[in-house]
């Protein structure tokens, strides 16, 4: 890329403080060493390692055929629409069409949400560790983002009296996540609704219910996340579910989230996109409601798979005595790391943090896995184990072997 020159014109005051995704800088170096002939593997991004069901490619090729040129609805297809409404009921959320609206992925939805709702020196609560986008979309749009920092030892968990702590005459709204990225955590029905209780006496708060890893959990008995409406129904005026086709159908390249929220909410969210982005493609959108509307039995395969997926990675960690709460959905696992720090690896390099750490994996064991200061605790490392299985068991070896290798210099002496 060019470099900026002294001529170049200011870019705004805004991008002052923006850090570019730390994922996607390690997922950029990453593919330089493949491309550089290096077999680097990558444990680096969230993709949820399986491809969508047949009958998605095959509504995606009639939208294909049956394509008319035309601009489309804002709200999104009616097909789409009415698959997001039945998936909404499937789960006894009762929403109508003009209570939802599709974004142009999860991601997509998160920031136009924000973008509408937050005002400048408003105040987010961003429970930590968190997606490494939600702090900086907060602050993108003006506001703060105000974390409470969940600790390994509580299992990566706010507790209801630290959100209550969190709360101030200040505070425009939470941003929760459950299953969670990145520590795979889940809050059980009794641990959600705690803290649905304490953000039903803060009425000034938006939750912005970050659902799109609820259907990947684990526990057989509950196949889908609890939620914050299952307890608190009233919350639902001033609740915001966020769901996306990226990570439940093997879909992130497709780019197609939703949002389901009060009308006040969708016809802001309209409003925004009829002057930025208009309307989603028509064939993503085909596809999503595909994938939204057909069977949905793949999905205990795929979570079986996830599973065992996990527990390869913790059976890992635990041999190399890195502690790590047990992902309950999702599929990262967040391990602590910082017992590491001071020592050596065999080429000499010094591992004093977590960046050091993922840095060295990368170019002396060839894996790449995200630094947990990304997501707000840089005494871990996140590992999305959710790829081809030889190659994560072939990547927990090379991690291994790494880990071995590191030697303190009490080790030397
Ligand atoms: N929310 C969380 C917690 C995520 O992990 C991601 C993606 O990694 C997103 C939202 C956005 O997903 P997408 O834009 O692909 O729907």
């Amino acid at each position: 890329m060019k470099e900026p020159h002294m001529s170049n014109p200011a870019l705004s005051e805004r991008l002052a403080s923006l850090q570019p995704s730390p994922i996607i800088v390690v997922v950029n170096a990453a593919r330089a060493l493949k491309a550089a002939g290096k077999p680097v593997v990558s444990l680096s991004i969230g993709v949820p390692g399986f491809l969508p069901p047949a009958h998605v490619y095959e509504a995606a090729h009639k939208a294909v055929d049956a394509d008319s040129g035309d601009y489309l609805p804002g709200r999104g297809s009616p097909a789409l629409i009415s698959a997001f409404i039945a998936s909404l009921q499937q789960r006894g959320f009762t929403y109508t069409e003009t209570e939802v609206v599709a974004q142009v992925g999860g991601k997509g939805a998160l920031f136009n949400l924000l973008l509408a709702l937050i005002n400048s020196g408003d105040e987010v609560i961003v429970p930590a560790p968190y997606w490494a986008s939600y702090p900086e979309m907060v602050k993108l749009v003006g506001g703060v983002p105000v974390c409470p920092t969940a600790t390994a030892a509580n299992h990566y968990k706010i507790t209801p009296a630290q959100l209550q702590a969190a709360i101030t005459p200040n505070t425009k709204a939470i941003l929760w996540n459950n299953p969670s990225n990145p520590t795979g955590m889940l809050y059980t029905a009794a641990e959600t609704a705690a803290i649905a209780a304490v953000l039903a006496a803060a009425p000034q708060v938006w939750v912005i219910s970050d659902d799109i890893y609820d259907h990947l959990v684990f526990d057989k008995s509950a196949p889908r996340a609890a939620h914050v409406l299952d307890s608190q129904p009233q919350l639902r005026d001033r609740t915001i579910l966020v769901q996306s086709v990226s990570k439940t159908y093997g879909m992130p390249g497709w780019r197609v989230g939703m949002v389901a929220a009060p009308k006040l909410v969708t016809d802001a969210l309209l409003a925004l996109t009829s002057q930025s982005t208009t309307h989603l493609p028509a064939v993503p959108m085909a596809a999503a409601a595909a994938a939204l509307s057909g069977p949905q039995d793949f999905l205990h395969t795929q979570t079986a798979r996830l599973l065992g997926q996990r527990n390869e990675t913790l059976a890992v960690l635990q041999s190399l005595n890195l502690p790590c709460p047990t992902p309950e959905g999702a599929f990262y696992a967040f391990p602590q790391i910082a017992p590491l720090f001071g020592k050596t690896t065999p080429a000499g390099t010094k591992i004093t943090d977590d960046l050091s750490f993922c840095t060295a994996l990368l170019h002396e064991a060839l894996v790449a896995v995200v630094p947990g200061s990304a997501f707000g605790d840089g005494g871990a490392i996140r590992i999305s184990y959710a790829g081809k299985p030889e190659e994560l068991t072939e990547a927990l070896s090379r991690l291994k072997t790494f880990v071995q290798g590191l030697r303190s210099l009490a080790d030397e002496d």
